[in-house]
């Protein structure tokens, strides 16, 4: 392996741990369809709200998901 693509995977590995982190710090993230505003700008008429977070303006973070499911299919699995 060269010091490149070993350089290259723990920045990865570094990026991925990060990421892990901050789903658990704070599995809230801004939607991005929206920003944040809740609001979606529609093109004619009035503004409605975000369908992708209900005009919330956030969302739960994937990676917070994917920690859920694999939670609940680890529970399911030792009853
Ligand atoms: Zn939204």
């Amino acid at each position: 392996m060269t010091p490149i693509v070993l350089l290259a995977s723990l920045a990865a590995l570094i990026y991925a741990a990060s990421y892990a982190i901050r789903c658990a710090i704070s599995p809230w993230g801004r939607c991005r369809r929206c920003h944040g505003t809740g609001n979606r700008p529609a093109l004619i008429g009035r503004r409605r709200d975000c369908p992708r977070c209900n005009g919330t303006g956030i969302r739960v973070r994937i990676g917070r998901r994917i920690a859920e499911h694999i939670r609940t299919e680890y529970r399911a699995g030792h009853q």
